[in-house]
């Protein structure tokens, strides 16, 4: 038998293998990928740890989503070579501000990343003194106004770095809270209903205050346009999630806008240290992976993409209706999550089997299947399969619904 070595020796002596591969071009480290790739290991099973098939969506718990092979290269390719950190940072920083067309942008740990390095770049400008102080705010700046509504648990991300929240109901309040330690106005695009002010009249009363203003949009695309529209509307900071509907890295994100902020934000990060950041590293394979995946998800077919989405959602709505008693509602987020999306219910009297009995046979069952929903609806949604899968899903639901029909 040809062991490991020895065809590694025999590839690399033949040039023109060699050259066929662009194995010339490969490190040690690398070469020795290519040929374990060819005794490929299956790591969860190794593990014990069971895969499924994801009708939920981009939850953090469910590892996110899933990265396309262009993206998976760029993280290979980063792992071959040393860079300067502040200078791929730099470059990619500069090439995404110009593929969104807006001043400025940096890649970061996540979108709750870049909410805190974001703040911590508002709350401390360019004073490494002050850098190195946080979350001691003693001496700045450091209250934040938001809307009741757009208060969830993120906002943990700005008090993290020792920002003070003052929580608002409208505008005459925004108005009323502003005062010489108002540091920040922070909006939620995911709660944009839940709250009085929307996005133009916010943004205009952080100008007419000269205070910066900064929008978490973790979950907003697509649309695709999403990731110029807050910028161009005059938002200092956008975050967005690098591993939800872009399908980057899960632990990358995007801090996007004024250039002043940013860079007094990546005063925060890796490589410099005594900072609140720096445990919030993102290292150059997330940073070239993130640069791609924003690349492919801009240059996609998102109508077609839309309509994939609508005829799987349709499949399975269809599927789950031929069983008496049951329903379907096809309905699309507003904001954050916006996509096609299903919600199943039945009339227990004639299909018996509860929400959470379906649930957890479709994620017992082969192949496991997670969905979200409470003790009413199950929740579908199906951007984050590869497609086919759908049928799977489709096919399940319809089994274990009309094996409760009575
Ligand atoms: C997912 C999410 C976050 C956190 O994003 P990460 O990229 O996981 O850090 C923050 N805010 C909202 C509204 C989200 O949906």
């Amino acid at each position: 038998m040809i062991n490991r070595r020895k065809l590694l020796k025999g590839l690399t002596a033949l040039p023109f293998i060699g050259s066929a591969f662009g194995i010339e071009k490969l490190n040690a480290s690398n070469r020795s990928l290519l040929i374990s790739n060819q005794v490929q290991r299956d790591f969860f099973k190794e593990l014990g740890i069971r895969t499924f098939i994801n009708a939920a969506g981009t939850y953090t718990s469910m590892t996110g989503s899933l990265m396309p092979e262009q993206v998976i290269d760029a993280i290979r390719y980063g792992t071959s070579e040393y860079v300067n950190l502040d200078e791929l940072q730099d470059k990619v920083g500069e090439r995404i501000a110009e593929l969104l067309e807006c001043e400025y942008a940096t890649v970061t740990s996540g979108a709750f990343g870049a909410m805190s390095i974001g703040m911590a770049g508002i709350l401390c400008g360019m004073d490494t003194e002050k850098v190195s102080k946080l979350p001691n705010t003693q001496g700045m700046k450091n209250e934040v106004i938001l809307q009741e509504g757009h208060n969830i648990g993120y906002s943990q991300a700005l008090t993290n770095v020792g920002a003070k929240l003052v929580f608002v109901k409208t505008a005459k309040d925004i108005e009323k809270a502003i005062n010489k330690n108002t540091a920040m106005l922070w909006y939620l695009n995911a709660n944009t209903e839940n709250g009085n002010v929307k996005w133009e009249a916010f943004v205009a009363l952080g100008k007419k205050y000269n205070i910066p203003t900064f929008i978490d949009c973790a979950a907003d695309v697509p649309p695709v346009e999403n990731l110029f529209r807050f910028t161009k509307m005059g938002f200092d900071l956008v975050a967005f999630s690098g591993g939800k509907g872009i399908r980057g890295p899960q632990s990358a994100g995007l801090l996007l806008g004024k250039r002043k902020y940013i860079e007094a934000a990546r005063l925060h990060t890796p490589p410099r240290g005594t900072t609140i950041g720096r445990g919030m590293k993102v290292n150059k394979e997330e940073v070239l992976g993130m640069l791609v995946a924003l690349e492919l998800y801009l240059n996609k077919d998102h109508n077609h993409e839309w309509k994939l989405w609508e005829s799987q959602i349709k499949w399975i709505s269809d599927s789950a209706l031929a069983v008496t008693g049951v329903e379907t509602e096809i309905h699309v987020p507003p904001h954050a999550n916006h996509v096609p999306s299903l919600r199943v219910r039945w009339d227990q009297k004639k299909v018996k089997v509860t929400v959470e009995e379906l649930r957890k046979q479709l994620r017992e069952g082969h192949p496991s299947i997670e969905t979200v929903g409470d003790k009413e609806h199950l929740g579908i949604t199906t951007w984050m399969m590869t497609p086919g899968q759908e049928r799977i899903v489709a096919k399940r639901i319809y089994q274990i619904l009309k094996a409760g029909a009575v």
